[in-house]
Protein backbone atom coordinates (compact mmCIF):
# COMPACT_ATOMS: atom_id res chain seq x y z
CA UNK A 1 0.00 0.00 0.00
CA UNK A 2 1.05 3.87 -0.45
CA UNK A 3 2.42 5.86 2.00
CA UNK A 4 -0.04 8.99 2.04
CA UNK A 5 1.64 11.60 3.65
CA UNK A 6 5.25 12.24 2.18
CA UNK A 7 7.61 15.18 2.17
CA UNK A 8 11.01 16.61 1.70
CA UNK A 9 12.56 18.81 5.07
CA UNK A 10 15.53 20.70 4.32
CA UNK A 11 16.98 23.95 5.91
CA UNK A 12 16.44 25.67 3.96
CA UNK A 13 14.12 24.18 1.69
CA UNK A 14 11.95 26.50 -0.86
CA UNK A 15 14.46 25.61 -3.68
CA UNK A 16 13.90 21.89 -3.77
CA UNK A 17 12.43 20.36 -6.84
CA UNK A 18 11.43 16.74 -4.80
CA UNK A 19 7.66 17.81 -4.93
CA UNK A 20 7.70 18.31 -8.52
CA UNK A 21 8.97 14.57 -9.30
CA UNK A 22 6.85 13.17 -6.36
CA UNK A 23 3.64 14.76 -7.53
CA UNK A 24 4.39 14.02 -10.95
CA UNK A 25 4.75 10.78 -10.21
CA UNK A 26 1.55 10.13 -7.84
CA UNK A 27 -0.58 12.38 -10.48
CA UNK A 28 0.53 10.00 -13.38
CA UNK A 29 -0.39 6.69 -11.27
CA UNK A 30 -3.59 8.33 -9.93
CA UNK A 31 -2.38 7.36 -6.44
CA UNK A 32 -5.20 8.36 -4.15
CA UNK A 33 -2.50 9.98 -1.57
CA UNK A 34 -1.69 13.48 -0.33
CA UNK A 35 0.38 15.60 -2.85
CA UNK A 36 3.86 15.57 -1.43
CA UNK A 37 5.64 19.00 -0.04
CA UNK A 38 8.45 20.62 1.54
CA UNK A 39 8.80 21.07 5.19
CA UNK A 40 11.79 23.54 6.49
CA UNK A 41 13.00 21.50 9.44
CA UNK A 42 15.24 23.51 11.81
CA UNK A 43 18.30 21.41 13.11
CA UNK A 44 18.62 22.55 16.63
CA UNK A 45 15.18 21.10 16.96
CA UNK A 46 15.44 18.27 14.64
CA UNK A 47 14.04 15.41 16.50
CA UNK A 48 11.26 17.02 18.06
CA UNK A 49 10.02 18.37 14.80
CA UNK A 50 10.73 14.46 12.97
CA UNK A 51 8.39 13.43 16.18
CA UNK A 52 5.95 16.14 15.47
CA UNK A 53 5.58 15.24 11.52
CA UNK A 54 5.11 11.42 12.37
CA UNK A 55 2.32 12.32 14.91
CA UNK A 56 1.23 14.19 12.09
CA UNK A 57 0.22 11.30 9.73
CA UNK A 58 3.77 12.00 7.67
CA UNK A 59 4.94 8.48 6.55
CA UNK A 60 7.84 9.21 4.31
CA UNK A 61 10.55 11.91 4.67
CA UNK A 62 13.24 12.46 1.86
CA UNK A 63 15.96 14.69 3.65
CA UNK A 64 18.19 17.00 2.63
CA UNK A 65 21.08 19.62 3.61
CA UNK A 66 22.21 20.06 6.62
CA UNK A 67 19.45 17.22 7.89
CA UNK A 68 21.33 13.74 6.44
CA UNK A 69 23.58 12.98 9.24
CA UNK A 70 20.77 14.12 12.01
CA UNK A 71 18.60 11.66 10.18
CA UNK A 72 20.85 9.04 10.26
CA UNK A 73 21.39 9.71 14.32
CA UNK A 74 17.34 9.24 14.69
CA UNK A 75 16.87 6.33 13.03
CA UNK A 76 16.44 3.22 14.33
CA UNK A 77 17.15 0.89 11.40
CA UNK A 78 19.42 2.05 9.37
CA UNK A 79 20.18 0.15 5.37
CA UNK A 80 24.15 -0.88 4.77
CA UNK A 81 24.85 1.78 2.51
CA UNK A 82 23.26 4.70 4.88
CA UNK A 83 25.81 3.17 8.02
CA UNK A 84 28.05 2.98 5.78
CA UNK A 85 27.74 6.45 4.23
CA UNK A 86 26.75 8.01 8.29
CA UNK A 87 23.93 9.83 6.18
CA UNK A 88 20.63 9.25 5.38
CA UNK A 89 18.02 10.71 3.07
CA UNK A 90 15.03 8.79 3.26
CA UNK A 91 13.24 8.56 6.34
CA UNK A 92 10.05 6.00 6.52
CA UNK A 93 8.28 6.88 9.77
CA UNK A 94 6.02 4.18 11.55
CA UNK A 95 3.93 3.86 15.13
CA UNK A 96 6.73 1.56 16.02
CA UNK A 97 10.01 2.86 14.10
CA UNK A 98 12.15 4.97 12.22
CA UNK A 99 13.89 3.41 9.10
CA UNK A 100 16.89 4.96 7.76
CA UNK A 101 17.84 4.77 4.14
CA UNK A 102 20.05 6.43 1.41
CA UNK A 103 19.27 6.44 -2.13
CA UNK A 104 21.89 9.05 -3.45
CA UNK A 105 24.44 6.53 -4.13
CA UNK A 106 22.19 4.26 -6.28
CA UNK A 107 20.40 7.15 -7.67
CA UNK A 108 24.09 8.44 -8.99
CA UNK A 109 24.58 4.61 -10.27
CA UNK A 110 21.09 4.50 -11.90
CA UNK A 111 22.06 8.11 -13.85
CA UNK A 112 25.15 6.45 -15.71
CA UNK A 113 24.76 4.70 -19.11
CA UNK A 114 25.77 1.38 -18.89
CA UNK A 115 28.44 2.17 -21.27
CA UNK A 116 30.26 5.12 -19.91
CA UNK A 117 30.32 2.69 -16.74
CA UNK A 118 31.82 0.08 -18.65
CA UNK A 119 34.41 2.73 -20.70
CA UNK A 120 35.10 5.36 -18.19
CA UNK A 121 34.62 3.69 -14.20
CA UNK A 122 35.15 0.06 -13.98
CA UNK A 123 38.78 -0.25 -13.73
CA UNK A 124 39.86 3.22 -14.96
CA UNK A 125 41.29 6.02 -13.10
CA UNK A 126 38.14 7.69 -12.02
CA UNK A 127 38.42 11.88 -10.16
CA UNK A 128 36.15 13.07 -7.65
CA UNK A 129 36.19 16.89 -6.59
CA UNK A 130 34.85 18.09 -3.40
CA UNK A 131 34.37 16.08 -0.13
CA UNK A 132 30.98 17.26 1.04
CA UNK A 133 28.04 15.31 1.83
CA UNK A 134 27.20 14.31 -2.21
CA UNK A 135 31.05 13.68 -2.67
CA UNK A 136 30.24 10.51 0.12
CA UNK A 137 28.04 8.97 -1.49
CA UNK A 138 29.85 9.71 -5.52
CA UNK A 139 33.14 8.16 -3.95
CA UNK A 140 31.27 5.02 -2.85
CA UNK A 141 29.24 4.05 -5.81
CA UNK A 142 32.62 4.46 -8.26
CA UNK A 143 34.33 2.32 -5.92
CA UNK A 144 31.45 0.04 -5.93
CA UNK A 145 31.49 0.58 -9.66
CA UNK A 146 35.20 -1.24 -9.83
CA UNK A 147 36.22 2.71 -10.58
CA UNK A 148 39.98 3.67 -8.83
CA UNK A 149 38.68 6.94 -7.19
CA UNK A 150 41.10 9.87 -6.44
CA UNK A 151 39.70 12.63 -4.20
CA UNK A 152 40.54 16.09 -4.88
CA UNK A 153 39.25 19.09 -1.93
CA UNK A 154 39.78 22.27 -1.49
CA UNK A 155 40.21 21.76 1.81
CA UNK A 156 42.85 18.20 1.98
CA UNK A 157 42.05 17.37 5.81
CA UNK A 158 38.14 16.56 4.82
CA UNK A 159 39.22 14.24 2.18
CA UNK A 160 41.26 12.31 4.15
CA UNK A 161 38.20 12.17 6.65
CA UNK A 162 36.44 11.08 3.73
CA UNK A 163 38.69 8.54 2.37
CA UNK A 164 39.33 7.28 5.93
CA UNK A 165 35.53 6.94 6.67
CA UNK A 166 35.04 4.53 3.41
CA UNK A 167 37.88 2.89 4.30
CA UNK A 168 39.45 3.66 0.79
CA UNK A 169 43.13 2.90 0.85
CA UNK A 170 43.78 5.98 -0.87
CA UNK A 171 45.43 9.83 0.44
CA UNK A 172 44.04 13.11 -1.25
CA UNK A 173 45.12 14.55 -4.32
CA UNK A 174 47.07 17.25 -3.72
CA UNK A 175 47.14 21.03 -5.36
CA UNK A 176 50.12 20.57 -7.31
CA UNK A 177 49.04 16.81 -8.80
CA UNK A 178 45.44 18.07 -9.63
CA UNK A 179 46.21 18.54 -13.35
CA UNK A 180 48.02 14.88 -13.67
CA UNK A 181 45.68 12.88 -12.20
CA UNK A 182 43.04 14.90 -14.38
CA UNK A 183 44.33 13.99 -17.44
CA UNK A 184 45.32 10.56 -17.04
CA UNK A 185 41.29 9.82 -15.64
CA UNK A 186 38.81 8.71 -17.37
CA UNK A 187 35.90 9.87 -15.36
CA UNK A 188 35.68 13.40 -13.77
CA UNK A 189 32.91 14.44 -11.85
CA UNK A 190 32.63 18.17 -9.83
CA UNK A 191 30.50 17.19 -6.88
CA UNK A 192 31.69 21.11 -5.17
CA UNK A 193 29.02 23.57 -5.40
CA UNK A 194 31.08 25.77 -7.05
CA UNK A 195 29.17 27.08 -9.70
CA UNK A 196 25.55 27.11 -9.04
CA UNK A 197 25.21 31.03 -8.00
CA UNK A 198 24.53 33.01 -10.79
CA UNK A 199 27.92 33.92 -12.93
CA UNK A 200 29.84 31.46 -10.55
CA UNK A 201 32.98 30.03 -12.49
CA UNK A 202 34.56 26.46 -11.64
CA UNK A 203 38.34 26.88 -12.11
CA UNK A 204 39.04 23.85 -10.41
CA UNK A 205 40.50 22.53 -13.61
CA UNK A 206 42.19 24.01 -16.80
CA UNK A 207 40.65 21.46 -19.35
CA UNK A 208 43.47 22.26 -21.06
CA UNK A 209 45.16 18.58 -21.71
CA UNK A 210 42.43 16.60 -20.86
CA UNK A 211 41.84 13.19 -22.82
CA UNK A 212 38.88 13.51 -26.01
CA UNK A 213 37.43 10.10 -24.40
CA UNK A 214 37.08 11.53 -20.73
CA UNK A 215 33.63 11.46 -19.02
CA UNK A 216 32.66 15.02 -17.44
CA UNK A 217 30.11 14.85 -14.95
CA UNK A 218 28.92 17.82 -12.74
CA UNK A 219 26.04 17.12 -9.35
CA UNK A 220 24.80 20.77 -10.32
CA UNK A 221 21.73 20.99 -12.09
CA UNK A 222 20.65 24.31 -12.04
CA UNK A 223 22.19 26.11 -14.11
CA UNK A 224 21.74 23.07 -16.44
CA UNK A 225 24.95 23.65 -18.18
CA UNK A 226 27.23 24.93 -15.45
CA UNK A 227 30.69 27.07 -15.95
CA UNK A 228 32.35 23.35 -15.13
CA UNK A 229 30.58 21.45 -18.28
CA UNK A 230 30.50 24.75 -20.54
CA UNK A 231 34.46 24.38 -20.25
CA UNK A 232 34.59 20.59 -20.79
CA UNK A 233 31.90 20.63 -24.11
CA UNK A 234 34.02 23.54 -25.68
CA UNK A 235 36.89 20.97 -25.62
CA UNK A 236 34.35 18.25 -27.18
CA UNK A 237 33.95 15.76 -23.93
CA UNK A 238 31.32 14.13 -23.33
CA UNK A 239 28.81 15.75 -20.21
CA UNK A 240 26.20 15.17 -17.76
CA UNK A 241 24.79 17.18 -15.23
CA UNK A 242 23.16 16.56 -11.80
CA UNK A 243 19.21 16.01 -12.87
CA UNK A 244 19.33 12.59 -13.82
CA UNK A 245 20.71 11.57 -10.33
CA UNK A 246 18.09 14.12 -8.59
CA UNK A 247 15.29 11.97 -10.58
CA UNK A 248 17.15 8.65 -9.74
CA UNK A 249 17.47 8.87 -6.34
CA UNK A 250 13.83 9.90 -5.77
CA UNK A 251 12.98 7.19 -7.23
CA UNK A 252 14.26 5.09 -5.18
CA UNK A 253 13.08 7.09 -2.23
CA UNK A 254 9.28 6.61 -4.01
CA UNK A 255 9.78 2.73 -4.14
CA UNK A 256 10.47 2.29 -0.39
CA UNK A 257 7.88 4.21 0.55
CA UNK A 258 4.83 3.07 -2.27
CA UNK A 259 6.33 -0.16 -3.63
CA UNK A 260 6.20 0.82 -6.75
CA UNK A 261 8.82 1.35 -9.47
CA UNK A 262 8.74 4.52 -11.50
CA UNK A 263 10.54 5.16 -14.66
CA UNK A 264 12.21 8.12 -15.61
CA UNK A 265 10.72 9.49 -18.23
CA UNK A 266 11.26 12.49 -21.51
CA UNK A 267 8.40 14.27 -20.03
CA UNK A 268 9.65 14.68 -16.34
CA UNK A 269 13.05 15.41 -17.54
CA UNK A 270 11.10 18.27 -19.42
CA UNK A 271 9.49 19.35 -16.86
CA UNK A 272 12.29 20.01 -14.44
CA UNK A 273 14.63 21.54 -17.09
CA UNK A 274 11.51 23.94 -17.30
CA UNK A 275 10.96 24.17 -13.38
P1 LIG B 1 28.58 20.38 0.84
O1 LIG B 1 28.48 19.20 1.74
O2 LIG B 1 28.31 21.73 1.41
O3 LIG B 1 30.07 20.37 0.21
C1 LIG B 1 30.50 21.43 -0.58
C2 LIG B 1 31.82 21.06 -1.27
O4 LIG B 1 32.12 22.12 -2.20
C3 LIG B 1 33.01 20.95 -0.32
O5 LIG B 1 33.88 19.95 -0.81
C4 LIG B 1 33.65 22.34 -0.43
O6 LIG B 1 35.04 22.36 -0.17
C5 LIG B 1 33.45 22.60 -1.92
N1 LIG B 1 33.47 24.04 -2.24
C6 LIG B 1 32.55 24.98 -1.94
N2 LIG B 1 32.94 26.17 -2.41
C7 LIG B 1 34.13 25.97 -3.05
C8 LIG B 1 35.05 26.83 -3.72
N3 LIG B 1 34.80 28.13 -3.84
N4 LIG B 1 36.17 26.28 -4.24
C9 LIG B 1 36.42 24.95 -4.12
N5 LIG B 1 35.59 24.10 -3.48
C10 LIG B 1 34.47 24.60 -2.94
O7 LIG B 1 27.61 20.25 -0.41
P2 LIG B 1 26.98 18.92 -1.06
O8 LIG B 1 25.75 18.56 -0.32
O9 LIG B 1 28.05 17.92 -1.22
O10 LIG B 1 26.50 19.48 -2.48
C11 LIG B 1 27.44 19.89 -3.45
C12 LIG B 1 26.74 20.20 -4.77
O11 LIG B 1 26.13 19.04 -5.30
C13 LIG B 1 25.60 21.24 -4.64
O12 LIG B 1 25.66 22.08 -5.75
C14 LIG B 1 24.34 20.40 -4.66
O13 LIG B 1 23.22 21.09 -5.18
C15 LIG B 1 24.76 19.28 -5.60
N6 LIG B 1 24.02 18.03 -5.35
C16 LIG B 1 23.33 17.46 -6.39
C17 LIG B 1 22.65 16.28 -6.20
C18 LIG B 1 21.91 15.66 -7.35
O14 LIG B 1 21.06 14.78 -7.12
N7 LIG B 1 22.20 16.03 -8.56
C19 LIG B 1 22.68 15.64 -4.95
C20 LIG B 1 23.38 16.24 -3.91
C21 LIG B 1 24.05 17.44 -4.12
P3 LIG B 1 35.60 22.58 1.32
O15 LIG B 1 35.49 21.26 2.02
O16 LIG B 1 36.98 23.00 1.12
O17 LIG B 1 34.73 23.64 1.96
Amino acid sequence: MATDKTAVIGFPIDHSLSPVIHNHWIKALGLNIKPYEKISVDPSTFEEQINNLKAEGYGGLNVTVPLKELAFNISDETSGVSKKLKSVNTLSLSFEKINGDNTDAVGFINSLDKKTIEKNITNKKTLVLGAGGSARSVVYALNELGGHVRLFNRTTEKAQILLDDLSLNSSPVRAEELEDYANSSSFIINTTSLGQKAGEHNNILSFENIETETFIYDLIYNPKRSSFLEQAEAKGLKIQNGLRMLIEQAACSFQIWHKIKVDVSNELMSLLESA
